[in-house]
């Protein structure tokens, strides 16, 4: 296929082309938008690239539109951006570049079509379909990137060194191209990456996130995290991740090796889930086993309280990856925290009491805990797989059933630090935090309901037992109402 007019004698591109022909512009789809054509991928992103200025040209653009569109520019990086319809294009001048060696800053000066399709990163993003009158639809792929796409390859256009030098936040997207479209990278330009990986220590480490968390959400991630440890850059961007490596033996007894497992486990979840931030707590959830790895002559390899030691070690993660110290980060502590309470639950007798305590600690959590630990489950055994999975299958029956009665998802216990401080006169103190504990505690293990007035009793005997003197018994907000979420603030 060398002619594309077939493909792209639709809006917006005929627009483009008599903008083209009136203004006497030289002017090319390039980039994604025609790789995609031949991956038969639909896409309403379009690069245009202009021999000439890329602003001036899109504002002719924007006008021929008509009324409402504009152009959107950026004068430092010499780009603009119209919005038509669904379309978002982004228009450039064409430009050669030359790189220093301590930036991936170019030094940028006005060029032609071949010239930018030398800047490009690889192969199958450097082809060019022309919008000129002349030759409307013709293929521009001087470095045969038709051919790489047929053959699953990222290869970039020049020599890989050169490439990856200039601009090494391309190790990144080989990869994550790589992972994405399920291809292979070529064996000169996979061998460039090992030689150059640390040049990524001149790119923000933003944009290293970026194509990060690209690999993290594709279909298949195990491909990425694979190519990022065989390349050696891994090491550069996240060395935590790298330390799960390895199998340790003594005796015949090893543990297994617990980078695979975890890409294993991302790679169930992914395809049960596209949550960003499940698919993070997939990938932190045995962070902790490096450091916490035991071997007792009785038990064998052990680690514990890797669950708890892994929700500690998240914030330094994610600080350093430039991951958000927000909820999300919370919500991934959390996960790694709990994620091994399912696995005792199904191996035990599930009782309510143990049940009600996952659903208060991990509140509406609780699903993507249930798919966490799911996944978890990596056992090459298939009897084994089973097993677990029909145990979960009982766990999650449970936790419906439970919390369907019980309502304990989100509760707050019907007593209050204050409701406490009130009754015997207490100040804030630890005294408070330790009632307010075990009136909790009583109502997870189901020794007394989950209202005020039982629970009010048994604060009353909790109280006398510590040597506490009733200043002011609190009165009950609704008589034997039960406490739940929507009118615990009547008790405020
Ligand atoms: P996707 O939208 O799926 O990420 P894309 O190829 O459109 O794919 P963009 O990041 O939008 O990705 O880049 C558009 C085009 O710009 C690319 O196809 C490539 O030609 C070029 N490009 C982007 N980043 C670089 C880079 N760091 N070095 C060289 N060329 C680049």
């Amino acid at each position: 296929m060398t002619n594309f007019s077939e493909h792209i004698k639709k809006e917006p591109f005929v627009t483009i082309s008599r903008v083209a022909a009136e203004t006497k512009t030289s002017v090319y789809v390039i980039g994604g938008y025609v790789r995609d054509l031949f991956l038969h991928r639909q896409s309403k992103d379009v690069d245009v690239v202009v021999v000439g200025s890329g602003i001036a040209f899109a504002r002719k653009v924007a006008a021929a539109f008509g009324s409402g569109v504009n152009a959107k520019y950026f004068k430092n990086f010499g780009t603009a951006m119209v919005r038509y319809k669904s379309w978002e294009m982004e228009f450039v001048g064409a430009r050669k570049e030359s790189y220093r060696r301590d930036s991936r800053k170019p030094i940028v000066e006005n060029g032609s079509l071949s010239d930018d399709q030398k800047r490009r990163d690889f192969t199958i993003n450097a082809m060019s379909i022309s919008l000129q009158e002349n030759d409307f639809g013709k293929l521009y792929d001087p470095f045969n990137g038709q051919e790489d796409i047929e053959n699953t390859t990222i290869r970039t256009p020049l020599d890989p060194d050169i490439t990856f030098s200039d601009d090494p936040l391309r190790m990144m997207r080989a990869i994550r191209f790589a992972t994405q479209l399920g291809f292979s990278i070529a064996e000169n330009t996979f061998d460039a990456i090992g030689r150059n990986r640390n040049r990524i220590s001149i790119v923000s480490k933003e944009r290293i996130l970026d194509e990060l968390n690209l690999i993290v959400m594709a279909p298949m991630p195990s491909i990425g995290f694979e190519l990022l440890d065989e390349t050696g850059l891994l090491k550069n961007i996240f060395p935590k991740l790298v330390e799960l490596k390895g199998v340790e033996k003594v005796g015949n007894q090893s543990h297994k090796d617990n980078f695979y497992h975890t890409l294993e486990v991302l790679d169930n979840l992914a395809k049960k889930s596209d949550n960003l931030w499940l698919r993070w707590a997939a990938i932190l959830h045995d962070i902790a086993k490096p450091v916490t790895k035991k071997f007792e002559p009785k038990t064998g390899w052990t680690f514990h309280q890797h669950e708890f030691i892994g929700e500690k070690m998240v914030p330094g993660i994610f600080r350093n990856l430039k991951l958000p110290m927000n909820e999300k980060m919370r919500y991934v502590q959390k996960l790694v925290r709990l994620h091994l309470r399912p696995i005792v639950l199904a191996q035990d007798i599930v009782t309510d009491s143990a049940i009600r305590r996952l659903l208060f600690d991990a509140g509406d959590d609780v699903d993507d805990l249930m798919q966490l630990c799911e996944a978890d489950i990596t056992s090459k055994n298939e009897y084994k797989v089973k097993k677990y999975l029909n145990n979960f299958a009982l766990v999650r029956k449970k936790l419906k059933e439970v919390d369907k009665k019980d309502k304990i998802r989100n509760w707050q216990p019907p007593i209050t630090g204050e409701i406490i401080m009130e009754t015997f006169g207490l100040a804030p103190s630890r005294k408070v935090g330790d009632l307010k504990k075990i009136i909790r505690e009583a109502i997870l293990d189901g020794e007394i309901s989950n209202n005020f007035e039982e629970a009010y009793t048994f604060l009353l005997e909790q109280g006398r037992k510590m040597g506490l003197g009733v200043k002011k018994v609190v009165e009950i907000p609704e008589e034997g109402k039960e406490i739940t979420n929507d009118n615990k603030t009547n008790l405020k």
